[in-house]
């Protein structure tokens, strides 16, 4: 078996969708992390397919590592795994169809055959309280049971409006009541003496997990955190390959660790991130922000983790995205169901796919 293309293609919603092609006519699909779409959609089709034409798609890990250090000086965080990662994926989804097997069995088996998701909202910084309020209300109905609320505060941190931020995790605290989990993500927005006050407040109200409380390239300042408080502290969602995860629980001290499989590397360099997480004994909470690809190739690696028991992130439906599927993946109740059928468990309808890229 073969791999005769691959392609890249970039979508309205910016979304990068990856196909990559075979000679006996086995189609993989795969997604690399959104931002900066043209430059990663175009590292994959000019740098990656070069180098994996010609060779069996079978042969994952060593087609991940021929990707990986083949392309060593563009980069090896960001870029370079978010390109990988897309491919990765669709090789995974290859094995799978050949072998007529979903990727979870491949990966050892099925531990939950569905995940509660937690619904990850986004924009607190630009947001009034009460609109945060309306907008988790909003997925409440929708029946999620678990709420993550993130401030992204980008180039305005650090410490921009700490108690803006207290007052909104208070008030959607008041809204959801105990019985639903509710997280927090600084985003980075913090500084370690910030993070530490506020992390103590937000325990006494009842937090579920603090997210990137301080700089992300702060690994002792996120240790200092980690010490001082009680709630699991995570990171991850910028750290790249298993190396990074090393030094992120070895010198960050992080409680949760957050590869993201269409940043990381994919599905291949995730699974060794999420075995090393269990050496250290950590929780594995993947970041998660695409709703489709992404999303099915991160359930597919947490329902096989037997400690991936937390609620994992999701950012809610979307339309625009389900409808380039033929059957998309089912969210009920606040859990999505795990795809039972061969390889990711999804298919494009291609012409749908062809009249939604950019
Ligand atoms: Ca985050």
């Amino acid at each position: 078996m073969k791999i005769t293309n691959v392609q890249a293609t970039v979508l309205k919603t910016m979304s990068i969708f990856v196909q990559v092609y075979t000679d006996e006519g086995v189609v993989g699909i795969g997604e690399c992390s959104p931002m900066n779409s043209a430059v990663i959609a175009n590292f994959v089709n000019t740098a990656l397919k070069p180098l994996v034409i010609g060779e069996n798609p079978l042969e994952i890990d060593k087609l991940w590592n021929k990707m990986t250090f083949r392309t060593y000086k563009l980069g090896v965080q960001g870029i370079q795994q978010e390109a990988i990662a897309g491919i990765d994926i669709a090789l995974w989804d290859i094995l799978g169809k050949v072998a007529g097997l979903p990727i979870h069995t491949l990966l050892g088996g099925c531990y939950r055959d569905k995940v509660m998701m937690y619904a990850s909202i986004g924009g607190g910084a630009d947001m009034t309280v009460i609109q945060m309020v309306n907008r988790v209300e909003n997925y409440l109905n929708q029946g999620f049971k678990a709420i993550k609320i993130r401030m992204d505060w980008g180039a305005m941190r650090q410490d921009f409006d700490v108690k803006k931020d207290y007052e909104m995790f208070k008030a959607v605290k008041e809204l959801i009541g105990d019985d639903i989990p509710l997280s927090f993500d600084a985003n980075n927005g913090y500084s370690v003496s910030t993070a530490i006050s506020q992390g103590r407040r937000f325990e006494q109200l009842g937090i579920y997990h603090y997210e990137e409380p301080v700089a992300q390239y702060d690994y002792a300042g996120i240790a200092k955190v980690a010490d001082a408080l009680d709630v699991p502290v995570s990171a991850g969602e910028h750290e790249y390959t298993r190396w990074q995860f090393r030094d992120l629980i070895e010198q960050a001290k992080v409680d949760i660790i957050q590869p993201d499989v269409v940043k990381c590397g994919g599905i291949s360099e995730m699974v060794k991130i999420a075995v090393l997480g269990s050496v250290y004994n950590k929780h594995f909470v993947p970041h998660q922000t695409q709703p489709t690809i992404g999303t099915a190739a991160n359930l597919h690696i947490c329902c096989a983790m037997p400690n991936a028991n937390r609620p994992q992130e999701f950012t809610g439906r979307n339309p625009q995205l389900d409808d380039l599927f033929i059957e998309p993946l089912i969210f009920d109740d606040g859990y999505i169901h795990v795809p039972q059928k061969p390889g990711l468990g999804l298919e494009i309808d291609e012409e749908k796919m062809k009249a939604f890229a950019l």
